[in-house]
């Protein structure tokens, strides 16, 4: 039988059994296994050429039990509508994970923002909010970052609510420029959450962080930012990736050189003459790999063949359910990513309560917080893993659940 490549399914999967064995029943997984609101909109815009396109965006609200929903707004023309609600349940989890006061959301539109103009992907911004304006608020639902969006799409995005709202505010969403509102440390919250991990992760295997080999694959936000935070505490990157290909060097790549080389989607291999596969990067001899990329990149294929101690993941949805069974069969560490990658909604978190009390922190103060959040998470899921015998995957979707579970019940919805 084929393996199931599909993110919403095999999310639900996970879900139905965390709950089962957190002992709810069927009700909790009924209401559980899809959003409880998913808006579809059209976005006409303007182009440059005088033309008018029509997009298709999309807004999904998991669960807004315990709080407003959070979470990013992807710009991909991969983007679809299950796509986002799988990803509203994994900011459930997520939120659930590092204890937030928030429920899972997500939104996305389908277009590709690296054959736009940055006037059409503006108006493409502002068109979004003023679609799904009703939808959303700083007490409702709370829009950040994703992949092909950031703090410019972030600032466009406030000041189209704050117009709307005639009042100007900051709480609408983040991951904004700091001169608006934004958190210190925000744009490198996900890596310094997925290296908190990796150091507590390698204590557990007895890794020595200095010297230890590391593989990653994407040099987007996460991996790029990853790879610097990896190579300044003396770990050897060995092999990094992009869309087009991956680099390798078993004496450690030059991170900062490759830093300053590529572009703002994130590519760099193709400045190179000795490039290897993104399949043969995933199987290099390492101690820790980071898919830091895509979905489905470890599958029943090729998981057989990962040479790592350690994986973790700071993409959301790169490693199978069939692969992460044989992983953990072969005893290798799968950090997943509800738990690697909660490091940037943390930080928006953090965001959102600065712009709340109009008081803002430091970066030392960020990241002592970070590393709280991040530490405690990782000690909870790794502990829940253990006790019960089961893969760090399951025990992350149990620990990142019960929260939304339980207020459901609270609430009387179940
Ligand atoms: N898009 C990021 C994620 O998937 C961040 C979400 C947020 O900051 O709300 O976790």
């Amino acid at each position: 039988m084929a393996e199931n490549l599909n993110l919403f399914t095999s999310t639900q999967d996970v879900i139905q059994e965390a709950l089962q064995k957190l002992g709810y029943d069927e009700a909790m997984y009924e209401l559980l296994k899809e959003p409880l609101r998913m808006l579809e909109v059209r976005i006409p815009v303007k182009m440059d050429d005088g033309t008018t396109k029509v997009f298709t965006g999309y807004r999904a609200q998991h669960n807004d039990a315990v709080g407003p929903t959070k979470g990013g707004v992807r710009f991909h023309p991969a983007v679809t509508d299950e796509e986002v609600k799988a990803l509203s349940m994994w900011m459930t989890l997520k939120c659930g994970i590092v204890d937030l006061p928030y429920g899972g959301g997500k939104g996305g539109v389908i277009c590709d923002p690296r054959q736009m103009s940055m006037g059409e992907v503006e108006r493409l911004s502002r068109g979004y909010v003023r679609a799904v304006s009703q939808f959303v608020g700083p007490t409702k639902d709370i829009p950040a970052p994703d992949v092909f969006t950031n703090a410019q799409i972030m600032a466009w995005m406030m000041d189209e609510y704050s117009r709307m709202d005639e009042f100007n505010s900051p709480g609408f969403i983040t991951g904004k420029p700091l001169v608006l509102g934004g958190s210190q440390g925000r744009d490198r919250a996900t890596a310094e959450g997925v290296t908190i991990v990796i150091k507590e992760a390698a204590k557990k295997r007895g890794i020595e962080i200095e010297g230890a080999r590391i593989v990653i694959q994407g040099f987007g936000n996460a991996g790029s930012f990853l790879a610097k935070f990896m190579s300044d505490l003396g770990a050897k990157v060995i092999g990094i990736s992009d869309a087009y290909g991956a680099l390798h060097d078993p004496n450690g790549l030059d991170i900062d050189y490759l830093l300053d080389r590529r572009d703002s989607f994130g590519t760099v291999t193709t400045l190179f003459e000795n490039t290897i596969s993104n399949k043969e990067l995933l199987e290099l001899d390492c101690d820790i790999l980071v898919p830091a990329a895509i979905e489905n990149q470890i599958t029943a294929d090729n998981a057989h063949n990962i040479k790592a101690n350690i994986v973790v993941e700071a993409a959301n949805g790169p490693t199978t359910a069939e692969a992460t069974k044989i992983l953990t069969e072969r005893g290798i560490l799968l950090v997943p990513d509800v738990l690697a990658s909660a490091g940037g909604v943390t930080v928006s978190y953090f965001e959102w309560v600065q712009n709340n009390q109009g008081y803002y922190w430091t970066e030392e103060e960020v990241q002592e917080k970070l590393v709280r959040k991040m530490v405690e998470a990782f000690d909870n899921v790794y502990t829940t893993a253990m006790n019960r015998n089961i893969n760090m995957r399951l025990a992350a979707y149990m620990v990142g659940v019960r929260r939304t579970a339980e207020a459901s019940r609270f609430r009387g919805w179940v």
